[in-house]
C-alpha cells in the first residue's frame, strides 16, 4: 500500500496521531511552507496536505499527510485516518507527561488496527521549551525501542528536526523491486 508511481518516486500515506495541542499542525505546517504561526487554529476532523522531498539516490517521496484533531469526540474518526496509511507519526509534547500517555494509547491502537507493516515513528515535541521537560529523551526513546518505531524530538517553533523527521520516515520506507 506504499502507493508507488515507480521505483524511484514514491507515494505515501501518513498519518499524524496525537493528543490535542502537541504540536501536529505545527509539524504539518512547518514542513510543508516553512513556517510556525503560534495563533494556528485547531483541527477539526482533520486536514489534509501534501509535499513531495528528493533523497541522496534522487529518489522522490511524496509525503500525503492527514493530520488529525487530537480531540476525544474524533477518536472514533481516526481508524478512517489511519486506515491504509504507511507511516503513522504518534506526537506528544515534551513538557506533557499525559501527552506521552496518549501517544502510548496510539501506539497500541495502531498495532492492533493498523497495517502490520506500517512505518511508525514517536516525536516528542515542543523541544525547545527544555526548561518546562517532563519527559525525558531516554523515556520516549526506550518506549519507541520496545515498540519498534523510529524516535526523533523535534521543534515545529525553532524548526528542529523537522526536516530530519520526513527524511528518516522516507529511509525507512519498503521500496517496490525496480
Ligand atoms: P495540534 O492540536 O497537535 O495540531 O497542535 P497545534 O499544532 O495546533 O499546536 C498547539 C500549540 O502548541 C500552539 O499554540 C502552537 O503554537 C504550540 N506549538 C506547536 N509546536 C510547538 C513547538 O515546537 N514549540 C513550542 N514552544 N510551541 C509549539
Ligand atoms: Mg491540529
Amino acid at each position: 500500500n506504499s502507493g508507488a508511481t515507480d521505483a524511484k518516486n514514491l507515494r505515501v500515506k501518513l498519518v499524524l496521531l496525537g493528543d490535542s495541542g502537541v504540536g501536529k499542525s505545527c509539524i504539518v505546517l512547518r514542513f510543508v511552507r516553512g513556517q510556525f504561526d503560534p495563533t494556528s487554529k485547531v483541527t477539526i476532523g482533520a486536514s489534509f496536505l501534501s509535499q513531495t522531498i528528493a533523497l541522496q539516490d534522487s529518489t522522490t517521496v511524496k509525503f500525503e499527510i492527514w493530520d488529525t484533531a487530537g480531540q476525544e469526540r474524533y477518536a472514533a474518526l481516526a481508524p478512517l485516518y489511519y486506515r491504509g496509511a504507511s507511516v503513522a507519526v504518534v506526537v506528544y509534547d515534551i513538557t506533557s507527561p499525559e501527552s506521552f500517555q496518549k501517544a502510548q494509547y496510539w501506539v497500541k491502537e495502531l498495532q492492533k488496527h493498523g497495517s502490520p507493516d506500517m512505518v511508525m515513528a514517536l516525536v516528542g515535541n515542543k523541544a525547545d521549551l527544555l526548561e518546562n521537560r517532563e519527559v525525558s529523551d531516554q523515556d520516549g526513546m526506550e518506549y519507541a525501542e520496545k515498540n519498534r518505531m523510529f524516535f526523533i524530538e523535534t521543534s515545529a517553533k525553532t524548526a528542529d528536526n523537522i526536516n530530519q523527521l520526513f527524511e528518516e520516515i522516507a529511509k525507512r520506507l519498503p521500496r517496490p523491486a525496480s
